[in-house]
């Protein structure tokens, strides 16, 4: 089966992009609108990875990395945060907060896919040949 994977993400038309490359990618999605949304839809299906933005309302990315990992059930879930920061420095920051990966805004569409698949094990990457 397909990796499912939950994209958290405030701002609507970044979190339709991440959701549309991904299914058409081959994986299943999950989509949360903030950090809350976020952990409950994680609890309830335990996803094979978060993609997280880190500015959102209610419970921000670093807020809910911190629940992710304090629960031992989704602890071992890869995070990759997808944030807009640019200045140097915001990525060792996101790094040095646990997040597995960092991936900049805006998307990319031609290089998303790849990115994505680079943080998955062999098995449960996709890539459009299901
Ligand atoms: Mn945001």
């Amino acid at each position: 089966m397909s990796a499912s994977v939950l994209v958290v993400e405030d701002h609507p038309p970044s979190l339709e992009l991440a959701c549309y490359l991904l299914t058409a990618a081959g994986y299943r999605t999950l989509a949360a609108a903030d950090g809350q949304q976020g952990l409950a839809l994680a609890l309830a299906h335990v996803p094979d990875l978060i993609l997280c933005d880190i500015q959102m309302p209610r419970m921000d990315g670093y807020a809910l990395l911190a629940a992710l990992r304090a629960n031992s059930e989704l602890c071992a879930i890869p995070v990759i945060a997808v944030t807009a920061y640019s200045m140097p420095g915001d990525r060792n920051r996101v790094l040095s907060a646990g997040f597995d990966g960092y991936l900049s805004k805006p998307i990319v569409p031609e290089t998303f896919i790849a990115q994505i698949g680079a943080q998955l094990p062999a098995h449960l990457r996709g890539g459009g040949n299901p």
